[in-house]
């Protein structure tokens, strides 16, 4: 006797009438378009969700961008207003947070070969939120499922005339900001390149300024290398000025925001200072 099988090409799955195989093959597509679509909202939304701070040059970017892309993240509870106001920092505590793949060093006399810091922007984050939100900063502003690169620490609530705004301690690592970083390293490179050709020039004339007055009669011209050599360190002081100024372009540029947005807060919510920006 003959006996028929159909199979499901999809899953290899036997049946013994066509009709449940071609059943079976519809259902076994559906599966598949889904577990599809379902890896490209994954894909979507880990591009989302380290959109900021891969594309950031700024922390106007870091804003900018986290107001956009709070919309298509969080849904209900959007990011009406982001505002940082932070300063650099060569060596900011790992205590609660460390760069992406780096570890944190929450007590550092237990963990002697740990890192104890990284360089970092650090301050304070305000966020107005077009209404309540559900959960904590945490849900918001982390590597799975909110945005990352943001590590909040203490603060809270503040005041809903805005909406809703909170305010936290922050840190910002520079190695998950990279474009920034680039920003910051390359004022620092072109900083110390001019500081250390202008230093060679005041060693320089101070050299020709000792063998000068082992000689008489030379009293002018020490008068006017004396004079260049001061004009030389104003110089000096007028770039340390300009690399300070670049560095808080970079990172505080909403200081007066910032400071309108205090004078507006309610009483009894503790909010810690924000840090001095260089
Ligand atoms: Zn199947």
């Amino acid at each position: 006797m003959e006996v028929k099988a159909y199979q499901c090409k999809h899953c290899g799955e036997i049946y013994k009438t066509n009709a449940k195989a071609s059943k079976c093959e519809i259902s076994c597509e559906e599966q598949r378009v889904e577990q599809e679509r379902q890896k490209i909202l994954q894909k979507e939304m880990q591009e989302l969700v380290h959109y900021v701070r891969l594309n950031a040059q700024s922390v106007e970017d870091v804003c900018r961008m986290s107001e956009e892309v709070s919309k298509k993240l969080f849904g209900k509870y959007y990011i009406k207003k982001l505002i940082l106001n932070v300063g650099y920092r060569e060596h900011a505590s790992n205590t609660h947070s460390a760069p992406i793949g780096m570890k944190s060093n929450f007590i550092a006399s237990k963990n002697p070969d740990l890192p104890t810091g990284y360089p970092a922007l650090t301050g304070e984050i305000t966020i107005v939120y077009n209404k309540e939100p559900k959960g904590f900063s945490d849900e918001h502003f982390n590597r799975y499922n909110g945005i990352a690169g943001i590590n909040t620490g203490s603060g809270g609530y503040r005041s809903s005339k805005e909406g809703y705004t909170c305010s936290y301690g922050v840190t910002l690592w520079l190695d998950d900001f990279p474009k920034i970083k680039e920003n910051i390293e390359k004022v620092f490179l072109e900083n110390n390149k001019f500081e250390e050709q202008q230093k060679q020039i005041v060693q320089e004339y101070e050299k020709e300024l000792k063998k000068s007055t082992y000689i008489d009669g030379l009293d002018f011209d020490i008068k006017k290398l004396t004079k260049e050599v001061e004009e030389l360190n104003a110089r000096l002081q007028t770039v340390r000025q300009a690399k300070n100024d670049a560095i808080k372009e970079i990172s505080t540029p909403f200081k007066e925001k910032i400071e309108n947005l205090h004078t507006k807060t309610e009483n009894g919510f503790r909010v810690s200072r924000p840090h001095k920006a260089l």
